[in-house]
């Protein structure tokens, strides 16, 4: 570590900004609050399911909750509860009841496959809960169970029309695009949001974890994508949204929703990434693609009070890379599971 690049690393406390080490102003924490999941997608976990942490490893609300307030102090602003399933935690409305009340927290959302939403839209949007992400990558039953291990397509759907009554905004659909699986549906995805006020937002594949084979030819590349959605109408870009993103945005001429478009293998944003990641055991990973991990929990429960969680900030801060090396020679997969580490 240079001295250059310990003062450029620096938590200008009064200004509540957050500065690594590239100077990207770093607001965003993704907490992945189990590594449980009721699907068995097939490029994430295997069918027989994964070793799970142990409840005593399991970072406790509490922990969370005193995480969150000393980050949102220190220029953390945007939080996204993730797993595995978030939606199987027990406790989980109240958590967010929680992490809502925190000071500082200005955006609160969530990734979920779905299964559980229509019972829980209601309880979750009164918890102040108002941004949701459902993944789905198929708008066919058949195939829904094929890629999930599961058959739950049509509890998903009503999950995503209960939402939408809710008046979640946006309700964002994640499809991860993969070659082979699902790229002949493509337009039937973007005609969602020609009828429905959806967002939906195609995901590039990424090597992330032991189960996802991985060897670039998964990819569809986003040209391709463009080409087969303006069959059904003028794609008209859209600036960033308002609270940053990595999305390329566009809406369809006369349509309620949008369309997205996130590819962080072929055209990267690592030097616009914002992001920390912290794992179901209290893990924080300072990008998506490494095994670099800072061990918060065991810090926490070592020294207890809030000055070891800044302390722990400031470290990832500084170790958090330039960018990945997907594509480079020397890129390793890494180990941990999507499931494990919240996509
Ligand atoms: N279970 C929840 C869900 O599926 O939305 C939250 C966790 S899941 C790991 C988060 C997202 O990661 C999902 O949208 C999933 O499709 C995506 N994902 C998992 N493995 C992936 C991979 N290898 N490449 C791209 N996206 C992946
Ligand atoms: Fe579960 Fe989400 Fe992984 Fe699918 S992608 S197995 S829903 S954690």
């Amino acid at each position: 570590m240079t001295s250059a690049g310990s003062l450029a690393s620096v938590i200008v406390r009064t200004m509540k900004l957050l500065l690594d080490n590239y100077d990207r102003k770093i607001n965003y924490l993704r907490l992945s609050i189990t590594d449980r999941c009721n699907l068995r997608c097939r490029y994430c976990m295997p069918e027989e399911g994964v070793e799970l942490v142990g409840h005593k490893d399991l970072l406790t609300y509490e922990e969370i909750v005193r995480t969150i307030e000393v980050f949102a102090r220190n220029g953390i602003t945007k939080i996204r509860l993730t797993g595995g399933e978030p939606l199987v935690r027990r406790g989980v409305v109240d958590l967010i009841k929680r992490i809502a009340r925190i000071e500082g927290v200005k955006d609160l959302s969530l990734t979920t496959n779905g299964v559980l939403l229509k019972d829980y839209a209601r309880d979750l949007a009164e918890a102040g809960l108002r941004r949701i992400n459902i993944s789905l990558d198929t708008l066919q039953a058949e195939r829904f169970a094929y890629i999930t291990r599961r058959d739950r397509f049509k509890e998903v759907w009503e999950g995503i029309e209960e939402t939408m009554r809710q008046g979640f905004s946006p309700v964002k659909i994640n499809v991860v695009v993969m070659k082979g699986f699902n790229d002949d549906e493509l337009r039937a995805f973007a005609r969602l949001s020609l009828a429905y006020p959806l967002h939906i937002r195609f995901i590039e594949f990424m090597p992330v974890g032991g189960v996802s084979h991985w060897d670039g030819q998964e990819i569809i590349p986003f040209s391709r994508i463009m080409e087969e959605i303006k069959g059904i109408g003028e794609l008209v870009p859209m600036g960033p949204y308002e609270n940053g993103g990595p999305a390329k945005r566009y809406y369809i001429k006369g349509g309620k929703g949008e369309i997205g478009f996130i590819s962080p293998i072929t055209s990267h944003f690592c030097a616009q990434c914002n992001r920390l990641r912290l794992t179901p055991d209290g893990k924080i990973r300072t990008c998506l693609f490494s095994d670099e991990e800072i061990d918060l929990k065991g810090a926490l429960r070592k020294a207890g009070g809030e000055a070891i969680l800044e302390e722990i900030l400031y470290q990832a801060l500084q170790a958090k890379p330039e960018g990945h090396r997907i594509g480079d020679i020397r890129f390793k997969k890494c180990q941990r599971g999507m499931h494990a580490i919240g996509g």
